[in-house]
């Protein structure tokens, strides 16, 4: 016997046709002296018949869940009534003619097929069976196809798949980093990559013109949900090219993508400056599939009676509102949530008034004129019937962080406009100032250029400097980031210098990639994209968990493998590693 199809794809076509399937008993049953057992592989089920008049009667009985078995015989029609139409199978059965018990199994710690309804615990823990779910294999064979689409769409375009090492040196993109003790060099120390960049950089100077990497990336960074200490990078650089140069090519690629899980997308990607971003949505991922928008209100309320507000204003600082459709219907207690959302978010509290019966309801309505809520009601377009949220503070990011907040929650209220809303992320602030540390930082990473006409203000005003560097966002996901970089060695050093890095620090960190930008480096630019967070929302997941085989639960420990662990004595002695005791 020698496996013939796979399970899941043996339909109508193939009655008469003698067939062998080898897989796992997904179920077994007796009815009236015939044994119908549910055989699976990666594929999917088919049905197998054992009569009681079979040679292989005995053996069958004795099957039990995911024993593991190789069957042949004929595929036939199932008989009336016992169709299912919900199965791609459903149809046919095979009649056993052979029947190979090729290995038992302990019972498991959960039904395959309820697999994900165990515990993270549980599933991390045998993670090996939870990926027997059919939506597991499915997820992980979609990941397999964008990764595929990807190799062939990059190498169509001429890019070049290269491997960068990961034992190298700290790579800073915000994040701290996984360190290798050297057994060799006693008392030094590997980084695990942040991500490729230098080495993609220095890929250019060699000329390389366009590098590509499915590249693992490790980020030490304090827990948070859905994130993981290694993720994988759709990776790429090129030579030549200028921003609309590479979202065009990056436009392509999703294209494709897309394309794998049968979705057609609309090219080219809106454009956002980050400060309209910030103005119109408060974020810098907003979902566009909704057309909500917060609005700058600070005019209405020049002349107000309502210290909180005049306050504001005197401090420069500004008011923001966002309609709440249908809100006025919202509870007390359902305000002061969006209260709480808006206090998370930095906001000291917040006013709202609802549009009631042609009339004002708000604990605060007595502080504004007639003129003021009526202003207020045309510039957020409130109908009767709505809520408007309205938000203050003395700086102005703040309170429009705080209100894309909320406008985050009231759109979940709303139907979206469409299924895939990119948006590129443009002009981005090169810098951003640390006061506690009295030095500016890079806002991404420090290898991004600046605007040429912002150049002459790198030290005079290094805030106000706008940068190349972008993001790809996707219904109010961050998939993406990339930035045409510094290719010249002086603007990198001066940015550099701006961060605190002396020369000599400089030197040593980023010493590679300084060294590279002398010797004719070419303009050049690159991006990484998320290829967990791409294909969780093709996979309709919320939980890249549920796209990577051996994730990491959210506390960063593999269950699996239970790391990290302790290790033996020797292996310290070796490294030259004492751990304190503290
Ligand atoms: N290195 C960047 C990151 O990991 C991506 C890029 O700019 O190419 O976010």
């Amino acid at each position: 016997m020698k496996r013939t199809n796979y399970c899941g794809v043996l339909n109508a076509a193939h009655l008469g046709t003698k067939q062998t399937v080898c897989g796992w008993v997904n179920s077994y049953r007796n009815h009236g002296g015939v044994l119908f057992i549910d055989v699976r592989d990666r594929s999917g089920l088919v049905q197998i018949v054992v009569g009681p008049e079979s040679p292989f009667f005995e053996l069958a009985s004795s099957l039990r869940n995911e024993y593991v078995v190789e069957v042949s015989g004929e595929v036939k029609h199932r008989i009336e009534g016992a169709v299912n139409k919900n199965l791609p199978t459903g149809e046919i059965e095979i009649a056993v003619e052979n029947l190979k018990l090729l290995n038992t199994s302990v019972p498991l710690p959960f039904d395959v097929e309820k697999s994900r309804e165990a515990s993270e615990e549980t599933r991390m823990k045998y993670r090996y069976l939870d990926l027997r779910n059919p939506v597991m294999v499915r997820n992980l064979t979609l990941r397999h196809k964008i990764a595929q689409a990807a190799r062939r769409y990059l190498d169509s375009q001429g890019f070049l798949e290269v491997e960068t090492p990961m034992l190298t040196r700290s790579t800073p993109e915000g994040a701290r980093d996984y360190l290798v003790p050297s057994r060799i060099h006693h008392g030094q120390f590997y980084a695990l990559p942040q991500s490729p960049q230098m080495f993609k950089q220095t890929l250019m100077a060699s000329g390389i013109d366009r590098y590509f990497q499915l590249a693992r990336c490790f980020r030490d960074e304090d827990l948070r949900a859905d994130r993981q200490p290694e993720h994988t990078q759709i990776d790429m650089e090129m030579s030549f090219v200028t921003i609309e140069d590479i979202h065009e090519i990056v436009e392509g690629l999703m294209t494709e993508i897309f394309k794998t899980a049968g979705q057609t997308l609309q090219t080219p990607f809106a454009k956002l400056p980050y400060n309209d971003a910030m103005n119109l949505y408060g974020s810098d991922k907003p979902d566009l599939r909704y057309d909500l928008q917060i609005k700058k209100v600070s005019d209405i309320f020049a002349h107000t009676g309502f210290k909180v507000f005049a306050d504001v204003l005197a401090a420069q600082g500004a008011i923001y509102a966002v309609r709440g459709e249908k809100g006025a219907a919202l509870s007390r207690g359902q305000i002061d949530k969006l209260t709480d959302l808006a206090k998370k978010n930095g906001a000291k509290g917040l006013v709202w008034l609802k549009v009631k019966d042609g009339k004002w309801e708000s604990p605060t309505a007595k502080f504004f004129t007639e003129e003021e809520m009526k202003a207020l009601q045309t510039a957020v377009a409130a109908q009767e019937g709505d809520i408007i949220l309205v938000g203050s503070d003395a700086c102005v990011r703040t309170c429009q962080s705080f209100m894309g907040a909320l406008r985050k929650e009231l759109v979940k209220n709303l139907t979206p406009q469409c299924e895939w809303a990119f948006v590129w992320i443009t002009d981005f602030p090169l810098l951003e100032y640390i006061p506690e540390e009295d030095r500016w930082d890079a806002a991404h990473n420090p290898f991004t250029a600046p605007h040429e006409e912002d150049l002459d203000k790198l030290e005079s005003d290094p805030g106000s400097v706008r940068s190349y560097q972008f993001d790809m966002v996707l219904n109010g996901n961050e998939l993406a980031s990339g930035s045409v970089r510094n290719a010249r060695r002086d603007i990198q050093e001066r940015i550099l210098a701006l961060m605190k890095h002396p020369k000599e620090e400089a030197a040593r960190r980023f010493g590679m990639l300084l060294n590279a930008l002398q010797y004719g480096a070419p303009p050049h630019g690159g991006i990484g994209i998320g290829l967990d967070r791409v294909t969780a929302l093709l996979s309709g997941e919320e939980s890249i968990r549920e796209v990577i085989a051996f994730p990491k639960t959210t506390q960063a420990v593999c269950l699996l493998t239970d790391s990290p662990n302790v290790v033996d004595a020797q292996q310290l002695k070796d490294l030259g590693i004492e751990i304190s005791k503290e």
